[in-house]
């Protein structure tokens, strides 16, 4: 048996998903650019999908632009809406993010220890020349989930020039992304975070904001992201967001009991455990589980988890050979040795109750052997 909790770096395609593409892989292969009733058949598709998009996102659907992915998405916000000002972000964003805010020599904000945005210096960072804030909705790493209303109206009353992006990839499948993000100008998804196909997102660009394409070519999406569409795929986000939309709370409450009993599980059994961020609905999302064994080498754990058939990932990456710490922990001020020690595990909508049973078994196990 295989314990998959790694929803957080993308999750089994959804079979209303599945079905939803299959015509468009095989019968249906129109360009939807073209006129003729194979192309028409193809646009059709595409328009409605855009549709369920927008009801799903509380848009307009002329505001929704499809991707290629959430990281197109990210781009295209930040570096499509900044006209030459400059552009403010956490130090918490995902690398979509963070990397397209420091690409163009922006300014990024520190948060608190439990991840929140520090709002006294997104304030300072307001000058009149920022033309974009971006700011998670949901974190992907700590799951911790941003005051974003709170951010649009500091905003707002600061920086009126301005636009707010709000990346709400991990927050889709937990969270009202419709309501909370409402205020936002600029919000991206990316379809196989909630049971779509990987390689499709979109970026709501409410009116009226400003956006310059970053691929230019046929005109595609009212000029805003040209490009041959993946039909197949919007066709399969569209159809995850509807069954994503409609199972929502079931699923979070369904999927908190199992988080929880997983947490409650490893603080019982694994001495020194920290949990990062609080169990609160309102600051953390239902899926997301990350805990630090300090002393324990996190890639070494992830090793042998993997040997007994618990997929989970770290908050480290391995650059240039040597293991770092998570950026995200760095932030919320997260010793390096605690940094390295994380692990996160990610639920979603197929995690059941064997899995968080297996998970109980073998990493307390595992943490004990590890250590020194
Ligand atoms: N933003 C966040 C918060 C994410 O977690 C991810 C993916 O991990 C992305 C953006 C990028 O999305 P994609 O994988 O579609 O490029």
């Amino acid at each position: 048996m295989v314990a998959y909790l790694d929803n957080a770096a993308t999750t089994k395609l959804r079979p209303e998903a599945l079905a939803a593409m299959l015509p468009f892989l095989t019968d249906r292969f129109g360009n939807p650019s073209g006129s003729h009733a194979v192309a028409r058949a193809a646009k059709q598709a595409i328009e409605d999908a855009r549709e369920t998009v927008a009801a799903g996102l509380g848009c307009d659907p002329s505001e929704v632009v499809f991707t290629g992915s959430g990281t197109e998405a990210d781009n295209l916000a930040i570096l499509g809406a900044q006209h030459g000002g400059v552009a403010v972000c956490t130090a918490i964003e995902h690398h979509a993010v963070l990397h397209s805010v420091e690409h163009i020599g922006g300014r990024v904000v520190g948060v608190t220890p439990d991840g929140i945005v520090d709002l006294d210096a997104l304030q300072a960072a307001l000058t009149p020349d920022v033309r974009v804030v971006s700011i998670m909705l949901a974190n992907n790493e700590v799951g911790v989930i941003q005051p974003i209303a709170e951010v649009v109206a500091i905003v707002r009353g600061i920086a009126p020039a301005a636009v707010v992006h709000t990346d709400a990839v991990q927050a889709f499948p937990w969270l009202d992304v419709a309501t909370l993000a409402a205020g936002c100008d600029l919000v991206a998804i990316s379809a196989h975070k909630f049971g779509g196909p990987k390689g499709v997102g979109a970026l709501v660009v409410r009116e009226p904001t400003k956006l310059a394409p970053l691929v230019h070519g046929g005109g595609q999406e009212r000029e805003r992201r040209s490009g041959t569409h993946n039909v197949a795929g919007i066709v399969g986000m569209a159809a995850a967001i509807e069954a994503t939309v409609a199972t929502r709370p079931a699923t979070v409450a369904r999927v908190t009991d199992l988080r929880d009993r997983l947490l409650d599980g490893l603080a019982r059994d694994v001495p020194g455990m920290v949990e990062t961020g609080a169990r609160d609905p309102s600051t953390k999302v239902a899926g997301n589980a990350h805990v630090r064994f300090p002393g324990v080498e996190a890639e070494a754990l992830l090793v042998m988890l993997d040997e007994v058939g618990v997929c989970a990932s770290a908050g480290s990456a391995c650059a240039s050979g040597a293991i770092e710490p998570s950026h995200v922990l760095l932030a919320m001020g997260v010793p390096r040795a605690g940094a390295l020690g994380s692990l996160r595990l990610s639920l979603g909508t197929d995690s059941t109750d064997q899995d968080i049973d297996l998970a109980l078994k073998v990493i307390p196990d595992a943490v004990a052997r590890l250590r020194p």
